[in-house]
């Protein structure tokens, strides 16, 4: 199979030009133009010899991520909808500056990336799992998400036209201006909590968290990127022996295991003893706090008898737990709670002495949880399909 140029790491890209005897700034030439000016097509490298790109564009691909929506809410926070080479779909969120958020506070945006087509776990709330798993992204598509946006930044100041008929990228007046940290990078916080379980998926998302993370690559430091996981154990401990050191958050959301059961079914798999186990592990070699993800959902986990199991968790992995309010779902039944019950649940972890923050989001805009949109637009074009079938009479 053709690979990706951004599916290659430095030492392969140089090993490779050496192998064509070329010299080696070259293929920093090369580099630069995928990372630095992020151009989509061989052509464009105008400082590398034609043969040289008649080389890469046969030995490589050079794929780029297809808009096909583009949703932006009141708050600032923008929602990408790409189309994959194999007409998969998949989202991607930018997140201005949020104080509440991950990491300290400061000029910055972050990015939510997706890590798989679907989600094969299931969890009962969350739409990427309504519709299956369907594949791993590859390492290039998972740090395309990263460059595509800022090149979409970049050409907002030359209004382009619809992509892929969908709405066009246009400079929207109301919304806050963005304000990149360099005019060269927009996203200094990476954040791996979009569509997909990202440790199911370990290898191509280290490959492309290292490549995001090198100097020559997307430039983020390590430890601005914070990968969610709903629990895997064995892939917690497989990350805390990596050199790099990443954040991790750990989607609780419930703190026992009659909780946790009834809404991820992979608690049954890798249950809270040896999920706190391994986040200690994590915990000691990274030396590093983790976060514990808590969705409050109404009537399933916001009773306070969660409070003491959750405040000794987060005690004993001198955890930080962030609760986020539930995002409804079209065609799932959970709801989120009141605002003074969240409140109280908050409070009650804060008596116990644990730091903890509240999601306070404008409503249920576009905060509504990653897959949304891609379940929304599955919809629509399975309703065309099924018109354009329609025979003719
Ligand atoms: N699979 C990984 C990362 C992707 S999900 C994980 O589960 O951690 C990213 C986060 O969004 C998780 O904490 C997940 O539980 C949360 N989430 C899913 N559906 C949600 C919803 N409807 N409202 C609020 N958060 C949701
Ligand atoms: Fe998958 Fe995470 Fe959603 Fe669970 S919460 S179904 S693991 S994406």
């Amino acid at each position: 199979m053709v690979r990706d140029i951004k599916s290659l790491l430095a030492d392969e890209l140089q090993a490779q030009f050496r192998d064509w005897n070329q010299p080696a700034y070259r293929a920093t030439q090369a580099l630069d133009w995928v990372y630095g000016r992020r151009v989509t097509s061989w052509d464009a490298m105008t400082n590398l010899p034609k043969v040289l790109r008649d080389l890469l564009r046969k030995h490589y691909t050079l794929q780029s991520l297809a808009l096909v929506q583009l949703h932006r809410a009141e708050d600032g926070t923008i929602k990408f909808l790409w189309r994959l080479d194999d007409q998969s779909l998949i989202e991607s969120v930018l997140i201005p500056a949020n104080p509440a958020l991950y990491g300290e506070a400061s000029d910055r945006h972050t990015l939510c990336v997706s890590t798989q087509v679907g989600c094969a776990y299931g969890c009962k709330f969350c739409a990427s799992g309504l519709d299956g798993y369907k594949r791993n992204l590859r390492p290039d598509e998972i740090v395309e998400q990263v460059l595509a946006v800022e090149r979409w930044h970049l050409q907002q100041t030359v209004p382009a036209p619809a992509a892929d008929g969908g709405v066009a990228p246009a400079a929207d007046s109301a919304a806050p201006a963005l304000k990149a940290a360099s005019p060269e990078r927009l996203i200094n916080n990476l954040v791996i909590m979009g569509m997909g379980e990202p440790l199911a998926n370990y290898e191509n998302l280290l490959t492309a968290l290292r490549i995001l993370n090198a100097p020559w690559g997307g430039g983020i430091g390590a430890r601005k990127i914070t990968i969610s996981t709903s629990g895997l154990a064995p892939q917690i401990r497989r990350l805390a022996d990596d050199p790099l050191q990443f954040r991790l958050a750990i989607s609780l959301h419930g703190a026992t295991d009659e909780t946790r059961n009834k809404i991820m079914p992979v608690n049954r798999k890798f249950p809270l003893s040896e999920l706190t186990l391994a986040c200690e592990y994590y915990q000691k070699r990274k030396e590093r706090m983790i976060t514990l993800e808590y969705i409050l959902i109404s009537g399933v986990n916001d009773g306070l008898e969660q409070i003491k199991p959750l405040a000794a968790l987060a005690n004993r992995l001198n955890a930080k737990v962030n609760l986020i309010p539930y995002n409804r779902v079209e065609g799932l039944d959970w709801v989120r709670p009141s605002e003074s019950v969240q409140e109280g649940f908050l409070a009650a972890l804060e008596d116990q002495r644990v730091v903890a923050t509240l999601r306070r989001e404008k409503g249920h805009d576009i905060a509504a949880a990653c897959g949304q949109l891609r379940l929304q637009r599955e919809k629509v074009e399975q309703a065309q399909k099924k018109v354009a079938a329609v025979p003719a009479r």
